[in-house]
């Protein structure tokens, strides 16, 4: 099954979301209405457009200077079915996968279908932007409540891990 993304958008090449240069692809859909949001058009779950999981690997493999995609948003959590799959498809053409959630892993890691999203990823950036936590010296992430997690050693050691990107 290859189903369909409803996406804001996609930057076809960044260095500000993760190691390396990435594809970042932007989820349309957000319900946590984080206060100073970089993002409000982003939110209206029935904005944006809709693509094809292909579309997007075909447009990673014309760049070979690509290290892997960013699951950002908006919240790529919403969609979990959809983003479990493209996530997928890419670690098996040898991409790292980062996913940014407004939720904390604790909360999807509970949830049947967002753990598919979590299985297929290698980094999860979680929780709402707080803008009262900003920090412009922070790499990744908009707030120091956020976390950068290591889901390959968290699924190793079944128990949370922080990255050292911290
Ligand atoms: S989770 Fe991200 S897109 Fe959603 S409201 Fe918060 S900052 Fe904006």
């Amino acid at each position: 099954m290859n189903p369909q993304l409803r996406i804001a958008g996609v930057v076809k090449e960044s260095i500000v979301d993760g190691p390396g240069i990435r594809l970042v692809v932007f989820a349309q859909g957000c319900r946590h209405h984080c206060q100073g949001c970089h993002n409000p058009a982003t939110h209206d779950f029935s904005g944006g457009k809709l693509v094809d999981i292909e579309t997007i690997l075909d447009e990673m493999q014309k760049n070979p200077l690509l290290d892997g995609i960013t699951l950002s948003g908006g919240e790529p959590f919403e969609q979990p079915q959809a983003f479990a799959a493209l996530a997928r498809r890419a670690r098996q053409l040898g991409y790292h996968v980062i996913a940014y959630s407004g939720y904390r892993y604790e909360t999807l890691i509970a949830n049947k279908d967002q753990q598919q999203l979590l299985e297929h990823t290698d980094l999860l950036v979680d929780g709402k932007f707080d803008i009262t936590q900003k920090s412009l010296l922070l790499k990744f992430r908009g707030s120091k409540n956020q976390r950068i997690i290591d889901l390959n050693q968290s699924r190793l050691q079944n128990q949370m891990i922080l990255s050292e990107l911290n």
